[in-house]
Formats: C-alpha cells, structure tokens, sequence
C-alpha cells in the first residue's frame, strides 16, 4: 500500500444516511470526520414526531446511533460546519471544512441560564417557524450535542454581555469565529439529505396566504410533544381544535412545473399523520386526495390497516385550488375526482399539503466535479472516484432504505481505499 493512501473517511451530513455511514466506517476501523451544518446530529428524522410504519418515536434509533458515536474514539464531529473545497483524488483527497462560530464552547452544561437571561427572540428553525425561541438557545430538547447556541443577531446586540455574564461555567465567548480546518482523507461520503419543496411556489394552494394551510413537515412538529403546541394539533388561525382535516397528496409532486418525481414517502408519512389527528380526536374526519397511493412491499399492511378507520375517507383526485373563508377561516378545496371527470368542493377545518423531498445538492452542489439528474440527485452512489452519494443526496428514500445506503456508502468508500 502507498504511503500517499489515507485511511480516514469524510462524512457530509449527520442526518439517518450520514450517521449510518460514518458510524458503520468507523466500526469497520477507519478515521472518520463527520460533518454536519446543523448545530445538532440527527437531520430531519430530529424534527419528526412519529416513525411509519411502527409510528415509534424517531428519538429511540437517534439515541442508539449517538451512543455508538460516543462509545467510538475514531469518530470525530463537527457540528455547524461545511465543506467548502474537495481536491486530489481517491486516496488522497484534501478537503477544508469551515467552522461556523457557535459562541458556546464545550463548557456548556445545558443549564439554560444563558437563555433566561435572553429577551431577544427569533424564529425558531426546529419548528418551521411555527414559534419563537430565545436568541441564546438548545436547538431542541433531545438535542446532540447538547449545548447552547447564540444567534449571530444576539452577538451584535446591546444585551450580548448581559448573556454571556449569565453563564456560570464561562462557556460564553463572543469573539469566535468562523475558521477553517484541513484535513487529508481517503475517500468521501456525501449525505447532505434532503429540504421541503417550497410550498409557496404552488400560488393555487394558497400557502402560506391561508393560516390554515400548513405543510408535511409542519404537522410532524404540531404532533409533537416538543413542538409549538407542546403535541397538541390545533389550527394555527385560531387554536382550535380541528374536526376535519384534508391531506393533499403530490401538493407540487409528479408535476412538470414543479418536482417531476414521486418523493415516495408521502403517502405513508399522510397517513401516518392521519393516525396522529384520529388519536387525538376521535370523532375527527379526515380526507386524503391522492392521485395514487405507493406504499410498497410491506408498507401495504399499513395502508391496509389505516384504511379501516372509518373517519379516515380516501378520495382520488387532484386539489387544483384551496380558498380561505376569511370569516371561519375554513378551507375549500377545489378537487377534479379523476376518475369520474367531475369537480367537487370540500370544507374542512384545515388542510395538510404533502410536499416532497428537494435534495439539497440541488442547490448546494458538493464542491468537486460530479454529475446529477435533472433534479439534483447526485447521478450514481460514486459520485466520482472515491466521493459516495448516500440517501436523499442520491434518491429519495425513507429511513430504512437511507440507513441501508448509508451503510453501502460506507463499504464503497473502503473499497475505494483499499484499492489505492
Ligand atoms: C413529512 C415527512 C415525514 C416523514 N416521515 C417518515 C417516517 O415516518 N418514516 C420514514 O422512514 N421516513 C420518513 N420520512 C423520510 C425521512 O425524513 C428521510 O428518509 C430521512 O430524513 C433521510 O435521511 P438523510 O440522512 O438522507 O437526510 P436528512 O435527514 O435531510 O439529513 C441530512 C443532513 O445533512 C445536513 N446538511 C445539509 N447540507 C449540508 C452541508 N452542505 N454540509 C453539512 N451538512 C449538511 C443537514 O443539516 C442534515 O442534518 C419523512 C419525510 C417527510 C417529508
């Protein structure tokens, strides 16, 4: 073997795919270097509030994978930083990764005293948006790592010092900076998941311009105990408590003029929510438009058991328009039964638009010379000699299938190695 060959493995991404990989290389004996631009590992499945088809919580698989993580001296993470340059080839790639400034430093002992001294407040990102937190924050509460945050606009602000003279433990610093890192590896896994399509691009579906139009993701965070509403589902224009909700499947999906591709998981993830309105309110309607419904292989079992559920109606049809009534705040869907031909209009308490998965590499390509399809999946698992494609970053997948390709990116990624 030459000299020149480097053993250790870059991971891009500390979501399902990329904590599979870098945890499966490291336990195989290699260096890993995990990067994630979150402030927190766990990517979206952090943001979810049940699992499908078993609908467990999320937390159970993201706590195993963390502890795997801290019981391994060869994994090395770094949290809200980026890879900004890949060059070499396989073998001997250098890569420099930036470190964004986090202003709290391993010191941190989660005690929130940074936060009650805070009066500044933001949006908060874990939960869409739907609410707002202290600009002195922990992500989330199952956080990891878990340590506090400051917003870039609390360190330029009147009240910074007042922060970071709160902090028992000194682990405040607000001259930190953003640096950049160099490092040498073998070989590269790219695993940077997945974003929302942007629901605001289907102008007829009235989002966000109907308060009670929401979106996938923001339901996961309305069901859960940790989000806006502390798990409780209640429309966002009033609180109240919903008696009829609409799910609209391929809300931009399968559509030439926005994501041309089937997600795949949104018909399991819809009905999956649906289970969350039924639990909570057990005389809830719910309608679920669809043009088709893929649950494939053994996700059949759920369709088949949630189609039991008598308050749970599947229509097949295609949503063309929502309208709010501005006095109820209701909203009517306009819907073309398929099938029949026929037009149809239903009023419900409030609507769930089902949007796909937007890789982020379409937007964020990864910096080194590699091809992607028409919609910005990287075009094969080696993306190039020795730099690996894994989950969402490839295609778009649920968990299982994103752990398990994070695993075959983890053995490519050794092959690739051991064949310098
Ligand atoms: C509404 C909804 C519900 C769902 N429910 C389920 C379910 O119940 N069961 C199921 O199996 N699947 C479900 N899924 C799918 C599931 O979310 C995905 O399978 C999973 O998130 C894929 O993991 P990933 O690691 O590929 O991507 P991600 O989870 O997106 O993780 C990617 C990580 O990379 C980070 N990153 C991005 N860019 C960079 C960069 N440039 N540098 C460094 N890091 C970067 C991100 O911050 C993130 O942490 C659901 C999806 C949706 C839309």
């Amino acid at each position: 073997m030459s000299n020149a060959v480097t053993q250790s493995i870059l991971v891009v991404g500390g979501g399902m795919s990329g904590l599979s990989a870098a945890i499966e290389a490291a336990e195989a004996g290699h260096e890993v270097y995990l990067v994630e631009k979150n402030p927190y590992l766990g990517g979206r499945v952090a943001q979810l509030h049940q699992y499908f088809p078993k609908l467990c919580p999320p937390y159970c698989g993201l706590e195993i994978n963390f502890r795997r993580i801290k019981a391994n001296p060869k994994i090395r993470f770094y949290t809200m930083a980026e890879v900004t340059g890949i060059s070499g080839e396989a073998g001997n790639f250098d890569v420099s990764i930036q470190m964004n400034p986090r202003y709290v430093d391993e010191k941190c002992t989660g005690c929130n005293k940074c936060a009650e001294a805070c009066t500044l407040e933001i949006d908060n990102p874990f939960n869409y948006g739907m609410d707002k937190i202290k600009a002195a924050y922990l992500p989330h509460d199952m956080a990891f790592p878990l340590r506090y945050v400051l917003d870039p606009s609390l360190v330029g602000s009147d009240e910074a010092q007042k922060v970071k003279d709160s902090c028992p433990y000194n682990a405040i610093d607000l001259t930190m900076e953003a640096k950049t890192v160099d490092l040498k590896v073998g070989a590269v896994v790219w695993a940077s998941g997945w974003k929302p399509y942007d629901a605001e691009k289907m102008e007829t579906l009235g989002f966000p311009r109907n308060q009670n139009v929401i979106t996938n993701v923001m339901m996961e965070r309305l069901a859960a105990w940790n989000g806006p509403t502390q798990g409780k589902i209640l429309r966002p224009s009033d609180g109240k408590a919903p008696e009829t909700v609409a799910f609209v499947q391929c809300a931009g999906s399968r559509d030439q003029n926005n994501l041309a591709f089937c997600s795949t998981i949104c018909c399991m993830a819809s009905m999956k929510q649906a289970t969350y309105v039924r639990e909570q309110y057990p005389d809830a309607k719910v309608y679920i438009f669809y043009i088709d419904i893929r649950a494939m292989d053994r996700l059949e079992d759920f369709y088949t058991t949630v189609k039991k559920d008598s308050n749970i109606q599947f229509f097949k049809g295609k949503v063309a328009k929502i309208d709010e009534d501005p006095a109820t705040k209701n909203v009517t869907l306009r819907v073309e039964d398929t099938t029949a031909g026929s037009l149809h209009e239903i009023t419900v308490d409030m609507a769930v638009l089902a949007t796909g998965m937007q890789p982020n590499t379409s937007d964020d390509p990864i910096p080194a010379s590699v091809s992607y399809d028409d919609y910005g999946f990287a075009a094969s698992m080696e993306a190039k000699p020795g730099v690996f494609a894994a989950g969402c970053t490839r295609t778009p997948s649920g968990v299982s299938e994103s752990v398990q390709d994070g695993t075959a990116a983890a053995l490519k990624a050794i092959q690739a190695i051991a064949r310098r």
